[in-house]
């Protein structure tokens, strides 16, 4: 079990900033409590001894199944026909850290590279020693385009001015722009719109500033426009084709249209929720692949009482014991990412047994034991996990009307991330 609270340590992160943060001014002196601090430097320091928390500690943690990675990795790459994926691991990795699954995914041969949509995601992702392309789904400004290039990272480009922008900011790196062209072809979220595309790629292929690594778009998940979408982006692709330029690698294809939309694999799939074991939202594709649950919410049982007759349990007498009954105490609570509507609705696995939700507050869980006193304190809990089908985390979603990716984004950040 690795701990990656601990993994990178203060210094050498410093290091890494000043060479990322050097185009935006920024001074990184702060970030390691080592060395004296300029007066000018409006940095506070960060504590110079990070304290690792041991395996005992009751506090909540959450686990990354490897494994289960590693299967849903080959599920998407078996639908994708052996095409490469580009892992989509932004909003950190949809709650459950990137710093802990960019490098685990990036491990696997199926996997080509990871796409965010933070630059501060992408300056993590190598920072944690992501080595394959790594794709920032996102306009940037011009200092954030030279942060992404010095560290490698593809920008995306979509605005009508992207070819100055890029000539700007080659000219002060002293070498090309590797980028990546977002094309609208019909959701208008981001994207150069398809209709004006043609003359901004041709200005964007045919200069040195830019490196042209690939070409994409987005789709909207409603299957009979997914086709139209396609076709205005292969319209594009083929004119390109005629004139002579290269639009880099093509890709299109989320987890909806991986799962539905084979001509849209294009040189390379880009899921994300497959990934995490979230099935497009439509009937049959449980039959198409077998994805499975990623991650373990977890915590240690701190107390465990009996309660009287007539005794309650937590705010507003909301719980009163109708006989004897033992509760156990979670350190664990709303703001670690376990759902206030969990209460009287979802039950905590200890042991092999189901316990149910009695109050949630902001840091604490109450769960009923019941007659006996079952469990220890000390005993680990799963709020979330493949371990029962009551905890699997698209069963805790259905109980708190949450949907499987909100769950999961809810996830705190700060939780230690275990890879086991
Ligand atoms: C989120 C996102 C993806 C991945 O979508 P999933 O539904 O999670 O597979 C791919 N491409 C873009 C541009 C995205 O924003």
């Amino acid at each position: 079990m690795k701990t990656l609270h601990s993994t990178v340590t203060s210094c050498s992160r410093r290091r890494f900033l000043e060479w990322a943060g050097s185009a935006l001014g920024l001074s990184a002196a702060g970030a390691c409590a080592a060395g004296p601090r300029s007066s000018t430097q409006n940095v506070r320091p960060a504590p110079a001894v990070r304290t690792v928390l041991p395996s005992s500690s009751p506090d909540p943690w959450i686990e990354i199944d490897r494994a289960a990675f590693r299967h849903n990795v080959r599920e998407a790459s078996r639908l994708a026909g052996g095409r490469p994926i580009l892992a989509v691991v932004k909003n950190n990795a949809y709650g459950l850290g990137d710093r802990a699954v960019g490098p685990l995914l990036v491990d696997f041969p199926e996997v080509g590279g990871v796409a965010c949509v933070r630059v501060e995601e992408a300056v993590a992702l190598r920072e944690v020693g992501v080595t394959k392309p790594v794709l920032n789904m996102a306009e940037v400004s011009e200092e954030e385009m030279e942060v992404l290039a010095r560290i490698d990272v593809h920008a995306s480009l979509w605005l009508d001015d992207a070819p100055e922008r890029v000539d700007r900011v080659a000219r002060r790196l002293g070498h090309p722009v590797p980028v990546q062209m977002f094309l609208d072809t019909g959701m208008n979220r981001e994207g150069m719109p398809y209709r004006r595309a043609r003359p901004w790629l041709e200005a964007l292929c045919t200069r040195e500033t830019a490196k042209v690594e690939g070409t994409y778009t987005m789709f909207v998940h409603e299957l009979e426009f997914d086709r139209e979408q396609l076709k205005r982006f292969q319209d594009i692709v083929t004119w390109a084709r005629t004139r002579g330029l290269s639009l880099g690698t093509l890709h299109a294809a989320p987890t909806f249209e991986l799962f539905q939309l084979p001509q849209a694999h294009l040189d390379m799939v880009r899921p994300g929720n497959a990934l995490f074991g979230n099935y497009p939202g439509v009937e049959g594709m449980h039959a198409l692949a077998d994805l499975r649950p990623v991650f373990r919410l977890r915590a240690r049982v701190v107390r465990v009482e009996l309660l009287q007759p007539g005794e309650s349990a937590g705010f507003y007498r909301s719980y009163v014991a109708e006989r004897p009954t033992w509760i156990a105490l979670l350190p664990i609570g709303r703001t670690d990412g376990y759902p206030r509507s969990a209460t009287g609705t979802c039950e905590v696995l200890i042991g092999d047994k189901l316990y149910p939700v009695l109050a949630i507050n902001s840091a604490h869980t109450i769960l009923e034991l019941g007659r006996e006193k079952s469990v220890e304190v000390g005993d680990v809990a799963t709020l979330i996990g493949p371990d029962d089908p009551s905890i699997l985390p698209h069963a805790v979603a259905d109980k708190t009307g949450l949907s499987h990716l909100a769950l999961i984004q809810g996830m705190n950040p700060r939780l230690p991330r275990r890879i086991v």
